[in-house]
């Protein structure tokens, strides 16, 4: 039976080291500061800036709210966050997705300065990363990087096999994979023979969106097996991309969903606030 990571420990284990470290920088003058926009009522979006604020209160991070009604005009978006960019005392800018049709998210997206895009999606970070040279961190691929190193499962050499090739999941954990040393292979739709690739892991990694996508078959014995996957299953309840039931027999390490990847990704962005400030 698989060792079930703990997301949730490692989160809050992971959140107090960074409250003491925000007491620190405070002594210092230095103030972390989040500020994070929601366009619109999606009822999805709002839990996930609630928890966000949830975060920033437990570590000591300044939190700031812009709630926008719905039919905000993309100059008036573009306008608050020039505002917030020019803010000396704002460390971190954050655009809680998705936005209304409206409105064109690269553009927002690219238009938040690079020193403060602390969700790692303007093109300027990406490439950092992509060179080994990023400060700000992708939230959730970095989330399954402190979730291995908490374990003390050392990537380097390994075989790394991600199934999904997003850019805010699949792509950048390639390369944080790279840079940390292990092969790694993206598996994607178009992939052929996809179950003789992931049996091949020591590290198998789902992306993919689809409930229970990843089966016993596809997973070598004593394989590590991250599940990033967040998903509503038939019974409307939450679940991963993985078959935890029968996964969980043949691997080594197991993440749960939810209580997996899930909390890491917050903890992440607390994490680049800090750097964010730091930094500034
Ligand atoms: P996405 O943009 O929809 O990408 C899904 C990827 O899976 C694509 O690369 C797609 O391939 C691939 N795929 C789809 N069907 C496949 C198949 N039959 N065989 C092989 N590959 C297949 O999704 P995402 O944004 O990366 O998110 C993936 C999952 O992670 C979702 O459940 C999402 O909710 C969750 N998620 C969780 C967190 C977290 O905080 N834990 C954060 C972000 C996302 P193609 O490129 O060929 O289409």
């Amino acid at each position: 039976m698989a060792k079930i990571i703990d997301g949730k420990a490692i989160r809050d284990y992971n959140l107090d080291l960074m409250k003491k470290e925000v007491a620190l920088l405070n002594e210092q003058g230095i103030h972390p500061c989040l500020a994070v926009i929601i366009v619109g009522s999606d009822p999805a979006s709002r839990v996930y800036v609630n928890n966000k604020k949830a975060a920033c209160e437990k570590t000591g991070i300044i939190s700031r709210e812009y709630a926008l009604p719905e039919e905000t005009s993309e100059e008036e978006l573009l306008g608050l966050i020039d505002t917030l960019n020019n803010d000396s005392e704002v460390s971190g800018i954050l655009c809680q997705l998705p936005l209304p049709e409206h409105i064109d998210k690269e553009k927002i997206l690219e238009r938040i300065l690079p020193s403060k895009d602390v969700d790692c999606f303007h093109p300027e970070n990406i490439g950092r990363l992509s060179i080994g040279n990023g400060t700000l961190l992708p939230c959730t691929p970095n989330g399954v990087m402190k979730l291995l190193e908490y374990e003390g499962i050392d990537v380097a050499g390994k075989r790394v096999v991600i199934v999904g090739r997003s850019n805010i999941v699949g792509k950048p954990l390639a390369m944080l994979m790279l840079a940390a040393n292990a092969t790694v292979t993206v598996c994607h739709s178009k992939t052929v023979n996809l179950s003789e690739i992931t049996r091949q892991a020591d590290i198998l990694v789902a992306a993919v969106g689809v409930p229970g996508f990843v089966t016993a078959d596809m997973v070598g014995d004593g394989a590590v097996v991250i599940d990033v996957g967040i998903n509503r299953n038939v019974k409307e309840r939450l679940c991963g991309d993985v078959d935890f039931e029968n996964v969980e027999k043949k691997a080594s390490y197991i993440t749960p969903v939810p209580g997996g990847v899930g909390p890491m990704t917050i903890t992440m962005l607390m994490r680049n606030t800090i750097t964010a400030a730091k930094n500034s």
